[in-house]
């Protein structure tokens, strides 16, 4: 089964919000907490990238490649990026993946790919 990360959707005007917002960050209006669950769109444009060369040891990569990237809709979300070369305004395609393990605890996040 395919995983997904779900984002909250206003009933009010169609602005996404991840994570959950009370009230909506666009018409400020929606105070009876008025969202649609649905699942974030997970291809999208790399907007910026970093290495981390010494990653936290619970995660399960050696050089750990996180991204900001605007997915479609124009959302942005924080992302493990899995690309040899990674390049500013690259289409990227999206997974999301156990990315962290903490004892017992697994943590799923996007992890993204060339498109
Ligand atoms: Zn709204």
């Amino acid at each position: 089964m395919e995983l997904n990360i779900y984002a909250y959707k206003c009933k009010r005007c169609g602005q996404l919000h991840y994570p959950y917002k009370t009230i909506c960050k666009k018409c400020g209006d929606n105070d009876h907490n008025e969202f649609d669950i649905v699942a974030l769109p997970k291809n999208g444009k790399l907007l910026t990238y970093t290495i981390l060369y010494n990653p936290p040891s619970d995660f399960e990569v050696a050089a750990l490649c996180l991204g900001i990237v605007e997915l479609e809709g124009g959302m942005r979300i924080t992302g493990q990026l899995d690309i040899k070369n990674p390049k500013t305004g690259m289409k990227v395609a999206g997974k999301v993946e156990v990315v962290r393990i903490d004892g017992y605890n697994k943590h799923l996040g996007m992890v993204f790919y060339q498109e």
